[in-house]
């Protein structure tokens, strides 16, 4: 069994090391993971290796990388692995971002061809010292995708941009299959949480990239057991249809390091199951809730369904 380790993250998180550790309980048997052993799950590490690229996979700590990368399913993290926000839920290192690499487009597409992905998740850190939050190095990472490997689906997961509807002119163009952004939180939980962020900044992304190209399916992300109520969270999905928000996925928060927000609560298997079927009668076309689900966790099969979906949807309504 894998358990992610409670490190002090000295290193990665300067930012924390005043704060008091904030030790979480003991994780439920039902977060308990396999650890990565398989050869498709070298392969996987080699491919990206020797390419030199970033993934979400590692650098998150995500519990599911046995069993995503046993399948070759990696979500690259463009633009470096240094980030300029310092939320208190997330392992990925905060700093002073390098300048981007030019040629990372082309490794992207490169490392996804040889991993034969048929649907590609790219993610990023957050990038506010660039004038255009990075808007333009995803768009060329879409376009060196398609232009290699057009038969592969991309789904992006992007930050706020620092709430820029222009960088959406640059993001959509390229013609991503999947745009998403992730709320992670109930609004009441920003200011500790995401404190560099705005929940209804965030949402009218989410709003405004549906209304800019009405086909690109959206798609947003919760985190629970941080404190939120129930009602909050059907307030927040509620939110979300608003902005017409297609897929929704949640998942258990976990702690990265004792430095980080705490587990306030395990949430049971039963309860997310209550989420989904809320999620399903508030009519997203697509839902996702499960205590080790996160945005890329099974995107391909997902994407493959969440079309099937809006294929029937439309068909009933001829
Ligand atoms: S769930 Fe996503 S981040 Fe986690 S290992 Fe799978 S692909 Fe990577």
């Amino acid at each position: 069994m894998l358990q992610t380790s409670i490190l002090p993250g000295k290193f990665r998180h300067p930012e924390k090391q005043h704060r008091p550790d904030n030790p979480s309980g003991r994780k439920p048997s039902w977060i308990r993971v396999k650890a990565p052993t398989s050869k498709a799950y070298k392969e996987t590490l080699d491919i990206v290796a020797a390419e030199g690229l970033a993934t979400v996979c590692q650098e998150a700590g995500c519990p599911n990388i046995g069993e995503c990368w046993q399948q070759k399913h990696a979500t690259f993290m463009i633009m470096g692995e240094i980030c300029t926000r310092a939320c208190a839920f997330c392992n990925v290192r905060t700093g002073k971002p390098r300048a981007l690499d030019i040629d990372e487009p082309y490794k992207i597409a490169r490392a996804i061809q040889k991993l034969d992905l048929r649907h590609a998740v790219i993610t990023s850190v957050d990038r506010d010292d660039l004038s255009d939050g990075g808007a333009l190095h995803f768009a060329h990472v879409i376009l060196a995708i398609h232009n290699l490997i057009p038969k592969t689906s991309v789904e992006i997961l992007t930050p706020d941009f620092k709430g820029n509807p222009a960088a959406l002119d640059v993001v959509l163009p390229a013609k991503p299959d999947v745009f998403n952004h992730n709320l992670e939180t109930v609004p009441r939980l920003y200011p500790t949480i995401r404190p560099g962020a705005r929940y209804f900044t965030s949402l009218q992304l989410l709003a405004e990239a549906k209304h800019r190209d009405p086909l690109v399916f959206t798609k947003s992300g919760l985190m629970v057991g941080l404190g939120e109520s129930k009602q909050e969270i059907l307030q927040v999905m509620d939110d979300l249809r608003a902005a017409r928000v297609d897929f929704l996925t949640i998942g258990q928060y976990l702690q990265p390091t004792i430095k980080h927000a705490k587990v306030e609560r395990y949430v049971t298997p039963d309860e997310f199951r209550g989420y989904e079927k809320w999620a399903r009668s508030k009519g997203f076309l697509m839902v996702s809730a499960s205590p080790l689900t996160r945005s890329s966790y099974h995107a391909d099969s997902d994407f493959a369904q969440i079309k099937a979906n809006r294929a029937q949807l439309l068909a009933e309504e001829v």
